[in-house]
């Protein structure tokens, strides 16, 4: 049987324990969606009153220059890239998400014709999928493929353009091998798209290692980049100059301020811009990025997968009676930083749980979801989160009306 006492004595051994004071976070809340919606770092309230005070209000627009706006986009991307094994230049931070896979799906569609495949899968993050969907709607002679996991063996053939998964499955949290995957599109002249929003932040990638030629991800989850922060995106040097990007803004132009009547778009990876950056989102970004600073991030997947496996465990070892099933990999090793359970009341379980300070999600139709965060999160956040679980199972508390109509969020 796992005590509680394991648990604190495993905080005082944790090498990464002194990072949780660099976020501002109540004592008594354990925080199990840093995957959705990361913690707030301390030093955002600083460089924000900051920004507002100086840079904005008494620099105005000559703080574009002298605070160094301009350069944000190209490095907050270059700190990004030491966290996924990419180059300098290589990834630039710009837009949502959502809005960097169109540009990039399309991009590579145009650049792969006469192929017309864009093979996804059916466990992508639905942003993804719908907008895949859009372009293929959009381009008449271009098809959508879904597949199951199993089967891209199959389905990716001499028409694929390009294949386009998250490298973590939301849900389950299981994991891709992307050495594999990627060798895989390759070998049928497909190119590599990773969605890596599950992923970055939570343990090392290796894009350039694997040979990956597109990416993009998330600044709001691992990154703790703040509310819709700013996303990012990745080209693979040899594919920049090859690649030409629909969305052609100014701040992807060569030379922005020629203020010329013809799109000229700049070298590299800043083409990949379409306009002006929201600054003081940008801002919040960096904070968050920053922290990962010298941070070892083998320290931080050794966490995130002990952390895991206790979770597990204690679920089954306290609450074996409640009919929860595992929903992601037992083997830590083909698991995200997240482990899901379902449940036919998972909505409701779930909102129990948050009323009682413990913090995870619902993803539809009926898992609960909890994501570690290694640079905050203390081992007796698991064992207390698991505490609750029983209580609330115990007890029935999630059986109450007002945990049964679903919110707008969940
Ligand atoms: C969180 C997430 C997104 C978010 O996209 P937005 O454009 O920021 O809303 C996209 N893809 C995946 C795989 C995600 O996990």
């Amino acid at each position: 049987m796992l005590t509680r006492e394991s648990f604190e004595n495993l905080d005082k051994d944790d090498q990464l324990a002194y990072c949780r004071d660099l976020f501002d976070l109540s004592p008594n809340l354990v925080y199990l969606n840093g995957n959705s919606l990361g913690a707030m770092p301390k030093s955002v309230t600083g460089k924000l009153k900051e920004l507002a005070e100086k840079e904005w209000s008494g620099g105005l627009i000559r703080s574009w220059l002298t605070s160094s706006w301009y350069e944000m986009p190209q490095r907050i991307g270059d700190k990004i890239a030491r966290l996924i094994g990419a180059g300098p230049g290589e990834v630039i931070v710009a837009d949502s998400t959502s809005v960097n896979l169109f540009k990039l799906v399309a991009a590579a569609l145009n650049k792969q014709k006469p192929r017309y495949k864009i093979v996804a899968d059916t466990e992508n993050f639905p942003t993804d999928l719908y907008v895949l969907q859009g372009l293929a709607s959009m381009l008449p002679q271009v098809e959508l493929v879904l597949a199951e996991r199993d089967q891209l063996e199959q389905l990716v053939d001499e028409n694929t353009a390009i294949l386009v998964l998250a490298q973590t499955a939301y849900k389950s949290g299981e994991l891709y091998d992307m050495e594999a995957v990627t060798a895989l599109a390759q070998s049928k002249g497909a190119l590599m798209l990773w969605d890596l929003s599950h992923s970055c932040g939570a343990f090392p990638v290796d894009l350039n290692g694997v040979g990956a030629d597109l990416a993009v991800g998330c600044g709001y989850k691992y990154l703790n980049g703040g509310p819709g922060a700013p996303a990012y995106l990745y080209v693979a040097k040899t594919l920049q100059a090859d690649l030409k990007q629909p969305l052609a803004g100014w701040m992807g132009h060569a030379d922005p301020f020629a203020m010329s009547l013809e799109y000229q778009p700049a070298e590299g990876i800043r083409s990949m811009l379409c306009g002006t950056h929201p600054v003081i989102g940008m801002a919040s970004l960096e904070q968050g990025v920053d922290l990962f600073g010298d941070i070892d991030m083998q320290l931080v997947v050794m966490k995130s997968r002990q952390m895991g496996e206790l979770f597990i465990r204690l679920v089954e070892e306290r609450c074996s009676d409640y009919g929860f099933k595992l929903a992601s990999p037992r083997d830590s090793s083909k698991r995200g930083s997240q482990v899901s359970f379902q449940h036919d009341q998972a909505y409701a379980i779930m909102q129990a749980l948050i009323e009682r300070d413990v913090i995870g999600d619902f993803r539809a139709p009926d898992c609960i979801r909890f994501g570690f965060t290694p640079l905050y999160l203390r081992y007796v956040d698991i064992w207390r989160a698991v505490d609750r679980l029983e209580e609330v199972m115990e007890n029935a508390l999630w059986n109450d009306e007002k945990y049964k109509s679903k919110n707008a969020v969940t």
